[in-house]
């Protein structure tokens, strides 16, 4: 077993990939004070909406609300999701609103096809010409992909597949890619072989780790990517999330349960973690139902509470 990091980066995505596949819409004032919850727990990277068309993703219709009026910390690097060049433009209205843009297509073409209606080779080319525009504007660009770890219409999806797209993505400037188990289909042997090969095929570009916790394995996928040298994270507070498409496909591993386990580890991540957890409790009172993380139920370890 390879050294762990003594610290990681973790992006928090519940306020996109979480709120967009909530049943309910969120009122955007209630969703605005959430993020500045968030933004008060250390977290130093938060994606705050998504640029998507409001009749597809009626649930973020209030991105340029959203990025408009959420007042985060100046240390917290604000990112939203654009699908395409269109998204992009709508952003592009409050470029001093954040630092960094996020694009995604899938690894498999028929989740790419059910997920955004194109083939992979014409997202790619999109995001192409969308990264091209957000550099300009001095943007980072990640790219994320997601069905990394298996497609539930295709089944199993070769690493060198994936990995081709990941360097079609950094050829088109991602500075950093994230590889998404949209549908909880990783086990941690699969996510350790994937990672020490995506190292070979893709020095220097930052490698992010996107995991669900669909079938409970997100966490050992956690420490099998840690071992396997990764140490940036994507992960939604409360558990929040899911995927548009198939139905039933739940959470990302939820944050507050990924710095509790980081912690008792010693590895460090900034993030207050009671903070972390008010932040989720907000949320759960929001939507009115238990939502699916551990650490809102049983609390920190009690060497944890300050
Ligand atoms: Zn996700």
């Amino acid at each position: 077993m390879s050294e762990l990091p003594a610290r990681v980066r973790i992006r928090e995505v519940g306020p996109r990939d979480g709120f967009q596949n909530e049943p309910e819409v969120i009122p955007t004032a209630e969703k605005i004070r959430l993020i500045e919850l968030l933004g008060a727990t250390g977290l130093s990277r938060i994606e705050v909406t998504s640029f998507v068309r409001a009749d597809v993703i009626p649930q973020l219709a209030d991105a340029e609300e959203v990025l408009s009026t959420a007042s985060l910390p100046g240390s917290v690097s604000v990112s939203v999701l654009v699908p395409n060049e269109r998204g992009l433009e709508r952003a592009l209205q409050f470029r001093e609103r954040f630092e960094e843009i996020n694009g995604f297509l899938s690894a498999s073409e028929t989740h790419n096809e059910k997920n955004v209606g194109r083939s992979v080779a014409e997202s790619l080319a999109g995001l192409r010409r969308t990264f091209e525009r957000a550099r300009a504007d001095g943007l980072r660009c990640e790219g994320v992909i997601s069905t990394s770890f298996g497609c539930p219409y295709e089944g199993p999806v070769p690493v060198d597949r994936v990995l081709d797209i990941a360097c079609a993505l950094a050829d088109a400037g991602a500075v950093e890619v994230g590889f998404g188990d949209t549908t909880g289909m990783a086990n941690p042997l699969q996510v350790r072989d994937f990672f020490a090969v995506a190292h070979e095929r893709l020095p220097g570009v930052e490698l992010t780790a996107h995991f669900h916790n669909t079938r409970g394995q997100g966490l050992a996928n956690v420490l099998a990517a840690l071992e396997a040298g990764i140490d940036s994270f994507e992960s939604s507070f409360g558990e929040l999330g899911g995927c548009p498409v198939p139905a039933g496909a739940t959470g990302n591993i939820a944050t507050e349960d990924l710095v509790s386990m980081l912690h008792e580890m010693g590895i460090a991540t900034g993030v207050d973690l009671e903070a972390l957890l008010g932040a989720s409790r907000a949320a759960q009172e929001v939507l009115g139902r238990p939502l699916g993380s551990h650490l809102i139920l049983a609390g920190p370890v009690e060497w944890q509470r300050s």
